[in-house]
């Protein structure tokens, strides 16, 4: 199917790069997902998106990662589940969370201060939603320096255009502050990080920290952290101005409990936060009280190794170094991709603490 296409969808005489360029970009924004797996789904997306990439840059449009609506809405109905699911509301709430989204999808703006990208990386790779169930059925995704195909004065554009939006808009911001040296240790398009949170945050109708890093510092302010960095709650009370996140911890966060954050936001829910300003419905519970190994904790059982039999059989691994007891998050409950959770194979770091990573 895809050859008598091709050309016309890499085809833009508009573009102000190379066409191929943000073509390749979304392809992999999408991870490979559909458009890699030759799966008739897969083509359509390969020549949907470049086709609609071609139109939006002809029409100076933003855009991200798009794909066949189609597509998105064979998954939608499985994500407004999970996403009930991880609110706490039972799977019989999956419609009230689908009209939430439907009706009005919230524009988001995402923010990259100094981080390593992991918790994009992770919202990427995401199957509870699919991303492109993500952009399409739950939120406007209007400005992602990571995967949006945009760059250089569109990208500038795209963001203030975004955060002139008259219906307001969503913060997310990935990834610590530096605010040593007036913010010099960090710039996004000739403007340091300081300053764009600075000019966007206050703007916006709530902002979200998307891991531990935006939330706490996490490892951008490990020590001797020349550069200052600090987690947006922290930069925002040095400088006096009255911004408060909410914060979605962890290194990485499960995606779910960024959208789950987002969608109650949408529902006007109180989003109820414990004292490191976590939503309660995600981190109201240590890891410790949710572990599959904690029969055998309060047996004193207890690995001796992680290749040894007693690990195999489920023993706890608290003698390795497992920071469970001290950590909250429902990772366990929630799992990454609905498969698989940090102390099944590992032991919990305590990535969701504010002491993280000194904690360990
Ligand atoms: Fe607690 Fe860790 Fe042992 Fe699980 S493995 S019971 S989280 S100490």
């Amino acid at each position: 199917i895809i050859p008598p296409f091709l050309p016309l969808a890499a085809y833009s005489p508009f573009d102000h790069a190379w066409p191929w360029s943000s073509f390749a970009v979304a392809c992999t924004s999408c991870s490979g997902r559909q458009s890699g797996e030759g799966s008739v789904a897969g083509a359509f997306h390969f020549i949907l998106y470049g086709l609609y990439s071609r139109l939006s840059h002809f029409a100076d449009r933003r855009h991200l990662c798009v794909l066949p609506l189609v597509w998105a809405k064979k998954v939608g109905r499985k994500f407004c589940t999970a996403v009930a699911v991880t609110m706490g509301l039972g799977p019989s709430m999956a419609t009230e969370v689908a009209a939430a989204l439907t009706n009005r999808r919230a524009s988001v703006v995402y923010l990259h201060c100094a981080e390593c990208t992991g918790c994009s990386e992770a919202l990427l790779r995401t199957c509870k939603p699919f991303l492109d169930t993500l952009i399409l059925d739950t939120i406007s995704l209007d400005y992602h320096e990571t995967i949006m195909a945009a760059a250089g004065e569109a990208a500038e554009a795209a963001l203030e255009q975004a955060i002139s939006n008259p219906e307001g808009f969503i913060c997310v911001v990935e990834g610590a502050i530096p605010m040593a040296l007036d913010g010099k240790y960090g710039y996004v398009g000739g403007h340091t990080m300081l300053d764009l949170c600075k000019r966007v945050l206050p703007k916006a109708k709530a902002v979200v920290t998307m891991g531990t890093c935006a939330a706490y510092g996490g490892v951008q302010a490990a020590k001797p952290n020349p550069t200052g960095a600090v987690g947006v709650n922290d930069c925002f009370a040095k400088l006096g101005m009255d911004v408060k996140a909410i914060n979605i911890p962890g290194c990485p966060p499960n995606p779910l409990n960024l959208v789950g954050t987002l969608v109650a936001f949408l529902q006007n829910k109180e989003i109820k936060l414990d004292d490191q300003g976590r939503p309660l419905m995600f981190y109201g519970q240590s890891v410790h009280d949710l572990c599959e190994r904690r029969a055998h904790f309060d047996a004193g059982e207890f690995a001796p190794s992680f290749d040894s039999e007693e690990a195999r059989k489920g023993w706890c691994l608290y003698d390795l170094g497992c920071k469970g007891p001290g950590a909250y998050c429902d990772s366990f409950e929630r799992k990454w991709n609905g498969v698989n959770w940090c102390v099944a194979n590992a032991i919990c770091i305590g990535c969701t603490e504010p002491t993280f990573p000194y904690g360990q």
